[in-house]
């Protein structure tokens, strides 16, 4: 059957385009009419977390003689995430997408990964978790910057499972700024993040178990420190979802 709003939509959209040509956000080449923000070769490139990966901090792990899923890292530090997912691996596009996200304020292309979300096991876990947290920027950041990506991801989560929304709660502050972890050797690492985080919402948490949640794991040395936080107030588990994980550690 004719659908005029769908038609009517597609006039106008090829309308407005022919008006104000779009490209694509990473690497410029005009969008076409049914292409927005980023172009289909671009989406393309996007990778899925290859299978098997660690139970615990979402490492991708070698297909033969995985030990109990639980990498050679996760059993000698003994993190204190309980688990962890994340959706995508942290190499081209998905790096330069999340650059643009945080510093050049493209929230709406974290909408990109909606999809990835929605069909990943882990949106099937979802309704385990009493609270989500995001992990909390410092306050000059946030000045800087103007927004959390961590609380529009966790708004995303949030609202994928459209029945049973859980709450999302800044419950994490942090109170002194950070050098980058990416940067640092693990001693200088955990002495950069020592007191970092606090929270002053015990009853709130005490007994939930929490999913914390942020753009990217890299080191895992600040979502270990906010799970150890969050455990040190009663929270158990806690968990941690990321957007991207990063191949090394
Ligand atoms: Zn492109
Ligand atoms: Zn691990």
């Amino acid at each position: 059957m004719f659908d005029f709003g769908k038609e009517f939509n597609s006039y106008w959209r090829s309308f407005i385009r022919l008006l104000y040509p779009a490209s694509c956000v990473l690497c410029r080449t005009p969008l076409l009419i049914e292409e927005s923000n980023i172009c289909r070769e671009c989406l393309q490139k996007i990778e899925h977390l290859k299978t098997p990966f660690c139970q615990k901090c979402a490492r991708s792990l070698p297909p033969y003689g995985n030990y109990r899923s639980i990498c050679s890292a996760c059993r000698s530090e003994k993190p204190y995430f309980d688990h962890g997912f994340a959706l995508v691996p942290y190499n081209e596009p998905v790096k330069q997408i999340l650059h643009e996200v945080k510093f050049h304020k493209k929230l709406w292309l974290l909408q990109i990964f909606k999809n990835h979300l929605k069909n990943s096991l882990f949106s099937q876990e979802l309704s385990h978790y009493d609270l989500l947290v995001p992990v909390p920027l410092d306050w000059w950041r946030i000045r800087e910057r103007g927004f959390n990506q961590s609380m529009v991801i966790a708004e995303m989560v949030r609202n994928i499972n459209s029945k049973n929304k859980l709450p999302v709660l800044n419950v994490l502050k942090k109170r002194k700024r950070t050098l980058p972890q990416s940067k640092l050797r693990r001693e200088e690492r955990l002495a950069n993040l020592e007191n970092a985080f606090c929270t002053d919402a015990s009853p709130k948490i005490r007994g939930k178990h929490i999913l914390l949640i942020d753009d990217i794991f890299t080191t895992g040395s600040t979502i270990n420190e906010c799970a150890k936080v969050l455990k040190q107030y009663g929270a158990e588990p806690v968990d941690f979802f990321t957007i991207a994980r990063a191949e090394s550690r």
